[in-house]
């Protein structure tokens, strides 16, 4: 039996969070929520939420708390969140969305949250060879996990295309709302005995061995006592 998982991912940009949260809702069987997804989506269906939300992407500042936190907090009311669990992916990314979450999961509370640890010099090189799937968020990168069929994504069939905020000005300012605004939740999950600290270095299944470890430990611990 497997009892699903109530887990989020930290991490700075090309940590490698976006590959290991699609990877872990597989493994627990959980939906994969990721705010990026959401508003790259919202953003291609032209609403008008869409264009308020492209206005922050395009230049790499954070999208406002309110507008956020409204919408996780819609996604993880619906019955295959609250039954099963969820990997977050991008959110948290500041204080008080952390507090609004902690809230929002009262009062069953999170199992992990899951620090992917990399060095900001491989950033940037995953950064500028990072690939995306329009349609269903997988990532592919062009020097060593490229889609099968150029420019086609292996899991759907959807357009591989480059962000279109993986531009130097961009990468360097989220970089730096990275530092000031999520680094923070690191301490701040640890405080909580909530945060597991990972090395990002190593291939993708080398890294989700390292995490599956780690919250199956906790999630054993937490049905056990
Ligand atoms: P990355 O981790 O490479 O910056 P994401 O796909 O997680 O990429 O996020 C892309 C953009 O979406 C961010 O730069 C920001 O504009 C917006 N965004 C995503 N999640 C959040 C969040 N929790 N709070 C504010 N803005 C967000
Ligand atoms: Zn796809």
């Amino acid at each position: 039996m497997n009892p699903g998982a109530r887990l989020l991912i930290l991490g700075k940009q090309g940590a490698g969070k976006g590959t290991q949260a699609v990877r872990l809702s597989r493994h627990y069987v959980v939906p994969h929520i990721s705010t990026g997804d959401t508003f790259r989506q919202a953003v291609r269906s032209g609403s008008e939420f869409g264009q308020k939300a492209k206005q922050y992407l395009d230049v790499g500042e954070l999208v406002p708390d309110e507008l956020v936190i409204g919408m996780v907090r819609e996604r993880l009311t619906r019955s295959d969140t609250s039954h099963r669990g969820f990997v977050l992916d991008g959110f948290p990314r500041t204080v008080p969305q952390a507090e609004a979450l902690e809230d929002m999961l009262a009062p069953n509370g999170l199992h992990l949250a899951v620090d992917i640890e990399i060095d900001t010099g491989m950033v940037l090189a995953r950064l500028a060879s990072r690939r995306v799937c329009v349609d269903c968020g997988a990532n592919y990168s062009v020097i060593d996990n490229p889609p099968r069929v150029p420019g086609l994504c292996d899991v759907c069939g959807g357009e591989v295309v480059q962000r279109d905020d993986d531009t130097e000005g961009a990468i360097r300012r989220r970089l730096e709302l990275y530092d000031r605004e999520t680094a923070p939740l690191i301490a701040w999950y640890a405080e909580r005995q909530l945060l597991t600290r990972i090395d990002g270095l190593g291939t993708p299944d080398e890294v989700t061995e390292r995490i599956v470890l780690e919250v199956d430990r906790r999630i054993l611990r937490s049905a056990g006592g």
